[in-house]
């Protein structure tokens, strides 16, 4: 999950990264008490999870609280690369002497953390790595020891930071260390880390990441999740535990195993193409034990996708037989005529491996409204496709 950056900033500061003092609004009156309860010269800036807000025009100084409120005007609501502005940060305006770069990231080639800093931050830093790769310094840093300020010294020196200012961020690296190890982030990073005229270091800009897969050990990571966001469909999935995700076709797609599911995902466009460009409407893995439960709760999510016009079940059987599966699917469409739910979309069902045939002998002597059995993968994705095509 990205973070916006007044989110990050506010881990930055549990952490004691030196931040500026700042205040979130959602209208203009907002930032017009946020810069008075401030004081003094403020920056307002667009929260959107997206980079080069300052030259898309999102970043914006402010004398005071009138004309906070005014600049807010112009951003709120503006649109930075597809991101709509819904909410500005107003943060105290520092005076800005230099401009470094600093950041920490997992290296998945190099299986590894690294550490990178740059003299010449706030500017486009995928420009400088490309036109002058020497410029950012890199160090791996070994998951078990973690930074070091002795280390996170090397690495400034590298980077050719001014003397004076290396302790200092080499002791800011260290704490940035600490968001990056105890936060679970898989990117920390500083754009720019700013020395003001008074000779303090700060961070003006914040980039963060949290890795996804450790969410189980921060719940309090609940409230970074931007719920106005959220696909509808895929947060009651998620809801369920499912593994879910909206993609923009007609093809509703379950199946067990991400393998599979991913494969299927491919027969279908294919098979689509010859349907007026027919495409799958979703990912979705019911894993290896698929009970009835959870294919009733996926049809119920793929069902109530207005987008979909025909369902392919997809299943291997495996330890779960297609036996137990077809029993599933059989129970799954009375589950769901329980719940109200009845089923109007064509289901294409393909029933392969352990027990198949048990499997699909179920199914014809259910007899299920709108259930048709295909013995292929190829040919079920071909009779969903055409389904769906039929169905425009
Ligand atoms: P980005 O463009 O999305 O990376 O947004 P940043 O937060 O990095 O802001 C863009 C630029 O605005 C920075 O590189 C700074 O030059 C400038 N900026 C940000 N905060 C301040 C501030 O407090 N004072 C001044 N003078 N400039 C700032
Ligand atoms: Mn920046």
């Amino acid at each position: 999950m990205d973070l916006f950056e007044h989110q990050a900033q506010e881990l930055f500061a549990r952490h004691g990264v030196p931040v500026s003092r700042n205040r979130v609004a959602s209208t203009p009156e907002e930032a017009e008490a946020a810069a008075a309860e401030i004081g003094g010269r403020v920056v307002v800036k667009a929260q959107v999870k997206t980079g080069g807000r300052g030259k898309a025009g999102g970043v914006r100084l402010a004398d005071g609280p009138a004309q906070a409120r005014e600049v807010a005007r112009a951003i709120l609501g503006m649109d930075i690369k597809g991101h709509t502005v819904h909410k500005v940060l107003v943060t105290e305006a520092s005076e800005i002497v230099d401009e470094y770069y600093v950041a920490l990231l997992l290296d998945r080639a190099e299986r590894a953390f690294l550490a990178m800093a740059s003299r010449q931050g706030g500017v486009d830093i995928e420009q400088v790595a490309a036109d002058n790769p020497e410029a950012l310094a890199r160090l791996h840093v070994d998951p078990a020891q973690g930074l070091d300020a002795a280390t996170a010294g090397r690495l400034v020196a590298d980077a050719g930071l001014p003397d004076e200012v290396r302790a200092d961020v080499a002791g800011i690296l260290v704490r940035l260390w600490d968001v990056f190890r105890n936060e679970d982030a898989t990117l920390v990073e500083i754009n720019p880390l700013a020395r003001l005229a008074d000779g303090s270091v700060r961070a003006l800009d914040g980039k963060v990441t949290l890795d996804d897969n450790a969410r189980f050990r921060h719940p309090e990571h609940a409230a970074f999740v931007d719920v106005g966001a959220a696909d509808p469909l895929e947060t009651r999935a998620a809801e369920k535990h499912l593994n879910y995700v909206k993609l923009d076709g007609q093809v509703g797609v379950i199946g067990n195993g991400a393998g599979l599911v991913m494969s299927t995902l491919d027969v279908v466009a294919y098979a689509g193409e010859e349907f007026g460009g027919v495409r799958p409407a979703n990912f979705l893995d019911i894993g290896g034990g698929a009970s009835a439960e959870v294919m009733a709760d996926g049809l119920e999510i793929i069902l109530g996708d207005p987008d979909v016009r025909s369902v392919f079940v997809n299943v291997f059987g495996g330890i779960t037989a297609c036996d137990a599966v077809a029993d599933g699917i059989v129970r799954a469409v009375g589950l769901l005529t329980v719940r109200g739910e009845t089923i109007t979309k064509p289901l294409v069902v393909r029933l392969d491996g352990n027990n198949a045939a048990q499997g699909r002998r179920i199914l014809a002597d259910a007899a299920l409204d709108g259930v048709r059995v295909v013995d292929t993968m190829d040919g079920a994705a071909r009779l969903a496709a055409e389904l769906a095509g039929k169905g425009a």
